[in-house]
């Protein structure tokens, strides 16, 4: 399989090239990449013939291919892209008045057994490479001429896959979508969540560029945790705030914490009472989200007004906001990315 140039960083294309070509020769590459955002650098008339025509053939941009889109009713756009090997993943756009976010995946399916998650049916594929990460917003920036304005553009890690068990790429993707001279977007507009991997949230606190986290907290007690999301029966909650409260917050920076709200299950004033409890004494605030139901999934949306009394508890102590369904229609909303088929568009 050819190698890609998607997903190296500047001294990486130094090294692809090797000996015999000007020091600015990776510098002109890098920026067709992620500044001009070419798809084949047969386009980049500044490079000589014969090296436009070896980097054409034996490594390839490397762009995913977009094997479909599917349009929702609210503006939503899922896309199935289809990656080197064969297979498929999902990236959703969602258009706002004020900003445009486009919420990508980390890996292909997901390890982490959430009970109420759709992407959790799928098991793990593979991790996605940094260049499959990164190309995913540059393929959905492209389809929608985003980052003509990238003050609009928001990232959220928050597709297929905990990012978090592919940090190294999550975080290599990081640089690069960051990087100035490059897609330029700030670290502040990206986002990554996780399920609460603690040790990979010490090393993401560690990173000199990295994201904005977001937790998926999804229960108020270790039981219903544990039974909710299995993968915290090696992760407690107790050490999982510990190391929410010793992380590294850039001063402009808040913890959010994701809660996925079920019907008769975690979602009483009790549940919202135990949740400000917990997150007492951190920076934080907190995302509800309304289950999004789907075939497998064993759980019930609660009522709006069961929501609106969660968050009016929680609200009393730190910022809460109920997160609006996007793409339910077309299964592009949070827990729904599981290839399901829908009416395509385009
Ligand atoms: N694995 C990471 C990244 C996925 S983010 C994580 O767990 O954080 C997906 C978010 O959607 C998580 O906060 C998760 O709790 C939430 N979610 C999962 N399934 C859902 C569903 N069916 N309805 C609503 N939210 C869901």
């Amino acid at each position: 399989m050819s190698e890609s140039l998607l997903g190296m960083e500047l001294t990486e294309i130094r090294e692809a090239l090797g000996p015999g070509h000007p020091q600015f020769r990776a510098k002109q590459i890098y920026t067709a990449l992620y500044h001009q955002r070419v798809a084949d650098l047969a386009q980049v008339s500044t490079l000589p013939a014969a090296l436009r025509q070896d980097l054409g053939g034996a490594r390839r941009v490397g762009l995913p291919e977009i094997a479909q889109r599917y349009q929702s009713a609210d503006g939503t756009r899922r896309y199935l892209l289809r990656l080197e090997d064969g297979r498929t993943v999902e990236t959703v756009l969602m258009p706002e008045d004020q900003r445009d976010t486009v919420c990508i995946s980390s890996q292909v399916g997901c390890p982490v057994d959430c009970k109420f998650c759709m992407t959790a049916l799928m098991g793990l594929e593979r991790n996605l490479t940094a260049g499959e990460i990164v190309g995913q917003v540059l393929l959905v920036a492209r389809d929608n001429g985003l980052l003509e304005d990238s003050t609009r553009l928001n990232i959220v890690m928050m597709g297929q896959g905990e990012p978090l068990l592919n940090l190294a790429n999550v975080v290599k993707a990081t640089r690069l979508l960051t990087d100035a001279e490059g897609v330029g977007i700030p670290p502040r507009r990206i986002t990554v969540s996780t399920a609460g991997i603690i040790p990979k949230i010490e090393e993401l606190g560690r990173e000199p560029v990295r994201p904005r986290l977001s937790i998926s907290l999804n229960a108020s007690t270790e039981e219903m945790r544990q039974e909710l999301m299995p993968i915290t029966r090696k992760y407690h909650l107790q050490d999982l705030l510990a190391a929410c409260k010793a992380y590294p917050l850039r001063p402009w920076e808040k913890l959010t914490f994701e809660y996925v709200l079920l019907k008769g299950v975690n979602d009483t004033d009790a549940d919202a009472r135990r949740v400000v409890r917990l997150l007492a004494n951190l920076n934080a605030k907190v995302n509800l989200i309304a289950l999004n139901p789907g075939p497998g999934i064993p759980f019930e949306t609660p009522d709006p007004e069961r929501v609106a009394s969660f968050q009016a508890i929680v609200r009393r102590s730190m910022g809460c906001f109920i997160r609006k369904p996007r793409g339910l229609d077309i299964f592009a909303a949070c827990g729904q990315l599981k290839r399901n088929e829908a009416p395509p568009w385009g």
